[in-house]
């Protein structure tokens, strides 16, 4: 069986055509242009006239959405146009293939859990720290995905600090700002240093020490809290900062000790920018909404 995998992103899409080994029988990339559906539809008919036997299209994109309906509840000014519009419906009429639709978070999660770090696994949490902190849970192979408001798994705006740093949702003290790229470098600042963030994990100077253990701490109360809602077997870290996991992964297990309830395993991401269009094909290769 042979299906399209799409990654929406603000700048490109990534399109492939994929089986169920995930050979790629066409992996394309073109800029992001809108009217964002019109540019869509009209890729993938394209790529339908020369893969006439390609039997479903998976999607994941930026965004909040709602995955029963395919359509898009909520995307920033990223996407502009985006909110509101019936994806699956539309694309469904057009193409006359089953389409899916996931937020980006979640599909990433999916290619690691079926395919990627935690394939020997049925329960994982994904966490993508970079210029945020994204989420994705599947459980029992099952995507735990939004509802009518898409905002299921949006790990990176629970609270971790009340009344802390202002979040982009409006809210004060979102885990977001705290463990991710972007916060590891408005720590830096705060704290005086002027390393980058690669720089910071490598330095030999007691303070960028303590920042680390500071930015291991939140991140293991993060995985603490996720382990006593979910009792995930597996977590997988990705992103720009798991790049540098060499150096700091040993203090977040020291880290981790005492706030367990459980052992849960910690690995590192299989997958880099390829980990959304993998993901978005496994929609539609196993039925994974519950
Ligand atoms: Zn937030």
């Amino acid at each position: 069986m042979k299906v399209i995998g799409v990654d929406i992103g603000g700048t490109k899409i990534r399109m492939g055509v994929l089986d169920e080994d995930m050979n790629t029988h066409l992996d394309l990339k073109v800029p992001t242009t809108f009217p964002l559906y019109e540019l869509l539809e009209k890729e993938i008919l394209t790529i339908l006239e020369k893969h006439p036997d390609v039997e479903a299209i998976g999607i994941g994109t930026h965004g909040f959405v709602d995955p029963k309906k395919g359509r898009i509840v909520y995307a920033t000014e990223l996407l502009p146009g985006w909110t509101g519009t019936e994806v699956k419906a539309q694309l469904e009429k057009a193409t006359n293939r089953r389409v899916e639709i996931d937020n980006d978070a979640n599909v990433a999660a999916l290619a690691e859990a079926k395919i990627g770090a935690a394939k020997d696994y049925s329960r994982t949490v994904c966490l993508t720290l970079g210029t945020g902190l994204g989420g994705g849970v599947i459980i029992d192979d099952f995507v735990l995905s939004g509802g009518p408001n898409g905002g299921a798994a949006e790990l990176g705006h629970m609270i971790l600090y009340p009344g802390g740093v202002e979040c982009g949702c409006g809210r004060k003290g979102c885990a977001e700002q705290y463990v991710s790229g972007t916060a590891l470098r408005r720590r830096i600042t705060e704290a005086g240093l002027s390393y980058q963030p690669e720089e910071l994990f490598k330095a030999d100077d007691p303070k960028a020490k303590q920042l680390i253990r500071e930015f291991t701490y939140d991140l293991a109360v993060v995985i603490s809290s996720l382990q006593a809602t979910f009792d995930m077997e597996v977590v997988v870290i990705g992103g720009g900062v798991s790049e540098a996991s060499d150096y700091w992964i040993d203090d977040l297990q020291e880290q981790l000790k005492p706030l367990l309830l459980n052992d849960v395993e910690i690995v590192i991401a299989q997958f880099g920018n390829e980990a959304g269009m993998y993901g978005a094909a496994q929609l539609v290769l196993k039925d994974i909404h519950k």
